[in-house]
């Protein structure tokens, strides 16, 4: 990319007229009708499917979740099958994704679907946020992946096109989601979104944008202001530089819950694997494990779920 070179305005941007941001969706549809990503997802209509499919791409990169689509989606086939598998059984599932908190909340939500509503995966905005850990991201991933309406999503990749491509300046979730569900052309809410995450996520990347190969450089709000900063970097919903791993609790963490996944465990050997010295700070990880339900302790062995 050749890099515009004066400051931005941090000014709240205005939103652009209907006519133009109809016009840069269909920009958006079109790019998308031939360069969508092959990814298995795409490929089904099932809302459980695409609801497990979206708890693992909440933290981790596509490419890693489409690896492990089909094993996820065989082993937790259907609410039912996710509740009868156990908790327990979806935490060593999730092995490899990281960030395993998902994996009580995607069991939590399965049990709320067979509870409250017989297995069946809610179609309304409202049912499927009130599912534990489906948030308003989610909730509407899964009406345009699944039920095909024309709501827009908003991930940390439409948030950067957002205030790169169409604002030109940084932007809040809440406007940033108002302009892009202006931009949803009709009938194609399910190709739209896919399409703009994948401009996103192959073409305006956070650190080494494809600016030529992008279907929006013509209209391109920050290309063509010339400015030098990157009006994503102060967007609200952008990924931000995660801190150091080696050496952090999170590390720890997944060692412990790592060993978990191989059997049953006492904390002596929970404390080994850790790597840490400080035997208190693993005892506050196991205590914090224990309260997230993802780790249980029987006498003096600790295991999954
Ligand atoms: S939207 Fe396209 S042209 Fe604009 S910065 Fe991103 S990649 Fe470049």
């Amino acid at each position: 990319m050749s890099s515009p070179q004066r400051a931005v305005s941090l000014t709240t941007p205005e939103l652009p007229r209907k006519a133009v941001l109809q016009a840069v969706g269909r920009t958006i549809d079109e790019w998308g009708s031939r360069n969508l990503r092959a990814l298995p997802w795409r490929d089904t209509r099932d809302p459980w499917h695409i609801l497990v499919a979206e708890v693992a791409l909440q933290q981790t990169q596509a490419p890693r979740v489409a690896e492990r689509y089909a094993s996820l989606t065989s082993a937790l086939s259907s609410p039912t099958a996710t509740v009868e598998l156990g908790k327990g059984g979806v935490i060593a599932l999730w092995s490899g994704l990281g960030y395993n908190a998902r994996a009580v909340r995607l069991h939590a939500a399965a049990e709320a679907i067979v509870e409250r509503f017989s297995g069946v995966v809610p179609s309304s905005n409202d049912d499927l946020r009130s599912l534990p850990g489906i948030g308003p991201y989610t909730a509407a991933a899964i009406e345009a992946f699944a039920f095909e309406r024309d709501v827009a999503v908003y991930d940390t990749n439409v948030a950067r096109v957002m205030a790169r491509a169409v604002l030109g300046a940084p932007t809040t979730a809440t406007h940033g989601w108002q302009v892009v569900s202006a931009m949803v052309p009709a009938g194609s809410g399910w190709s739209f979104n896919q399409a703009i995450i994948d401009v996103g996520a192959t073409l305006c990347t956070a650190r080494n944008p494809q600016c030529d190969a992008c279907p929006l450089r013509r209209r391109c709000a920050w290309k063509r202001s010339g400015a030098l900063i990157d009006p994503a970097l102060s967007t609200a919903g952008t990924s931000r530089p995660q801190g150091r791993f080696e050496g952090s609790a999170r590390q720890a963490r997944g060692r412990v819950v790592e060993r978990l996944r191989q059997g049953s465990a006492t904390f002596r050997q929970l404390h080994d694997v850790t790597g840490w010295e400080d035997e208190a700070k693993v005892r506050a990880i196991v205590v914090a494990l224990i309260d997230e339900g993802l780790i249980t302790r029987h006498a003096a062995n600790y295991s999954l779920g």
